[in-house]
């Protein structure tokens, strides 16, 4: 069995076409997309189940929102080729900006942080982190859960931000099943309607026809098993008492941050905003090309950074090292990320 971050590390140098054909060749119920952007294959359900190892450093991170308590769960790690992330940045200032954060200058390497949280009145996930739909270094959320003694069958509310596969592919195991078998579901209405409407075109998206494709396929398909559980809401709703929407569009077109509050105390867990700080804090400009509508994603980023530096308030980032939580300072004319400092669990 492969050792898990010897298989990130394997991916470097591979060149894009090897990294989908490996993908395609251990994924097992739906697509390989993305990756590379790398053409999708859609895969047959008698295709071997996708091979991970056992995770040797911490998986989840426990501290509290109010009287909530929360924890970070870790759904693996994703890399993609730097050209490929930020294809209109010019490429000597993104390998600059990385190698002064000490960064590789070829992958962006993207952690997958979901969060977790036991409130007065539910056991609530925020996103459900890739399941088996992007390869074999993610999909972790569901062992990693039960290793901390959650049992996904407890969870019984599992809030969207968006549907992209790396957020929705845990909703189905690898033989087709729901994980979380008990969980009602909310979803952003115009995220729903996107995705779900008979044609979907995203024209301003930078992404290529093929990966465009199969990122619809699979909305459509996750999102149709979990139909008759799932309640739909408008951006800014309450969702579920101390969960409040925050419209984040332009990554998607439905997509939201989710505002916990308990007491004084709060939390930002956004959707995918940013991803990365030198690429995306430091220049907050440079379009993302997984996002829909990459100049609607650049306002949103900007708004959402100059409103939670004003704030102080602290984040949860799906994509920002694990376990993702941190601040975002003003520099210079820019950002830059302020990880928290490592807490020892619900009591320190
Ligand atoms: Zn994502």
């Amino acid at each position: 069995m492969p050792n898990f971050l010897a298989a990130v590390k394997r991916s470097r140098p591979w060149g894009l076409k090897r990294w989908g054909m490996a993908l395609v060749a251990t994924a097992t119920l739906g697509f390989c997309l993305w990756v590379g952007g790398q053409p999708s294959t859609v895969l047959a359900q008698s295709e071997p189940a996708v091979e991970r190892a056992t995770p040797t450093n911490a998986t989840t991170y426990r501290f509290t929102v109010g009287d909530y308590r929360a924890t970070v769960v870790s759904d693996g790690i994703l890399s993609f080729p730097v050209g490929f992330f930020v294809p209109n940045a010019d490429p000597e200032a993104a390998a600059a900006a990385l190698t002064d954060n000490f960064l590789p200058t070829d992958n962006v390497l993207a952690h997958l942080n979901v969060l977790y949280l036991e409130t007065d009145e539910h056991r609530v996930l925020i996103d459900t982190g890739a399941g088996n739909t992007f390869g074999p270094t993610v999909g972790y959320l569901a062992n990693n859960l039960e290793a901390a003694g959650i049992a996904p069958d407890t969870i019984d509310t599992v809030i969207i931000t968006h549907a992209h596969p790396d957020h929705i592919g845990g909703i189905l195991d690898g033989s087709g099943n729901p994980v979380f078998a008990n969980a009602s579901y909310y979803i952003p209405e115009p995220e729903w309607a996107f995705w779900m409407a008979p044609t979907v075109e995203m024209p301003n998206a930078l992404s290529d026809a093929d990966t465009q494709a199969s990122t619809v396929a699979v909305a459509k398909e996750w999102l149709g098993a979990i139909a008759s559980r799932t309640t739909r809401f408008a951006l800014g709703d309450d969702v579920i008492p101390g969960v409040v929407s925050v419209a984040s569009v332009g990554h998607t077109p439905g997509q939201s941050s989710y505002l916990i509050t308990s007491g004084d105390d709060s939390l930002l867990a956004t959707g995918d905003v940013f991803f990365s700080d030198p690429l995306n804090l430091e220049n907050p400009d440079w379009e993302v090309a997984f996002d829909t509508d990459p100049q609607a994603g650049v306002e949103t980023r900007k708004q959402l950074l100059e409103t939670v530096v004003g704030d102080r308030r602290q984040l949860l980032v799906p994509h920002m090292p694990f376990p993702g939580l941190g601040h975002v300072r003003a520099q210079g004319d820019a950002y830059g990320w302020e990880p928290i400092v490592w807490g020892f669990g619900f009591e320190s």
